[in-house]
């Protein structure tokens, strides 16, 4: 048999692919970036790395959860807070109670290329899926069946004419959002996250430092979408407002050192019942199959999408 193709190697396409090799199917995956993780993203900054895309796992789900554990016994991932601040309408803040977070020491792409180890993973690929004389087609290879695992208006840009109808299907809009990272020589706050409610620029802060456990003096912030929406093309020309913002709200001396970077597909805003899509061989799983889009949906996402696959060719 010919390899299943899976394109994007966040954690969707990835658990996807490791659910069909598992079954001992052959399977390949494609990634246009030079590694996997997608959106939960780490970059290096000054030397040391900052998650700069997903901020945080909730765990929910059973067969999450169990993952979850083999990710802290590798000491991949580490327990973080339930508690983050949240900003009232006179500007005070609030502690607010929710579900354990989890953080990754070595940052969250950690933990999708640790789910890769063993795969077949080809990356900085661009390629083109299509439909023709009733087979499907990466680029000009002919596979059993396709799996895009990726936002909506990334998957839809990848297929040909022979795929409309698919293509008709993946309708969820994504909304942007750029995230600044700030650098200090030392902590001068106390918080672990805040949501910045009644903001027109800021929607959420992450203490980089502590979620990771290293303790650094670093802040991710995270723009509101319409603030992204008016700088996609050219994100660091927001910097000096997410900044200035950023200081004022938390009462912050100028950081030392800052960059701005961009999500323009960052978080889906429809939910679907459905939790993957599977059409003749073409599949699409990703984030937006769940009722709200997070890490441990990207998860089930491809899991359960994997298992359709092996149902089907095993
Ligand atoms: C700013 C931000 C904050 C977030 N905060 C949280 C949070 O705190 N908690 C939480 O649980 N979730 C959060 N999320 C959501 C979480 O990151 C996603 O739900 C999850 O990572 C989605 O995984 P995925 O596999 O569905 O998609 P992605 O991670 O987007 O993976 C898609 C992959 O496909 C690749 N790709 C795209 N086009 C092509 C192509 N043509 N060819 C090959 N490869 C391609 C991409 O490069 C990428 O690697 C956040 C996301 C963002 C952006």
């Amino acid at each position: 048999m010919e390899p299943i193709v899976v394109v994007g190697a966040g954690l969707s396409g990835v658990t996807c692919a490791r659910a069909v090799a598992a079954a001992g199917l052959p399977v390949t995956v494609l990634e246009r970036s030079r590694k996997p993780g997608g959106r939960m993203a780490s970059r290096l900054v000054e030397g040391r790395r900052v998650d700069l895309g997903a901020s945080y796992l909730t765990v929910a789900d059973d067969r999450f959860a169990a993952v979850v554990d083999r990710w802290r016994d590798a000491g991949l991932a580490r327990p973080w807070t339930d508690t983050f601040d949240a900003r009232d309408e006179d500007g005070a803040w609030q502690p607010k109670p929710g579900p354990l977070r989890w953080g990754a020491p070595q940052g969250l792409r950690s933990l999708v290329e640790h789910e890769a180890a063993g795969l077949k993973v080809r990356t900085a690929t661009v390629t083109r899926v299509d439909r023709v004389d009733g087979g499907l087609r990466v680029d000009d290879v002919s596979a059993p069946a396709v799996v895009l695992a990726m936002p909506d208006p990334q998957a839809r840009r990848l297929l040909g004419p022979g795929l409309a109808d698919v293509a008709e299907q993946l309708d969820d809009p994504f909304e942007p959002i750029l995230a600044l990272t700030a650098v200090w020589d030392e902590r001068t706050w106390d918080l672990d996250g805040a949501f910045v409610n009644g903001s027109d620029v800021l929607g959420w802060v992450a203490d980089d430092g502590r979620r990771r456990g290293d303790g650094a003096p670093v802040l991710v912030a995270h723009s509101t979408p319409d603030l992204a929406r008016g700088h996609l093309e050219d994100p660091a020309a927001a910097g000096p407002a997410l900044v200035a913002e950023l200081r004022a709200v938390l009462d912050l001396d100028e950081p030392r050192h800052t960059e701005v970077n961009r999500w323009t597909f960052a978080k889906p805003t429809g939910s679907r019942e459905r939790t993957f899509l599977l059409d003749d061989g073409l599949g699409v799983c990703g984030d937006a199959w769940s009722a709200t889009a997070k890490v441990e949906s990207a998860f089930l996402s491809g899991r359960e999408l994997g298992e359709a696959l092996v149902a089907r060719f095993a």
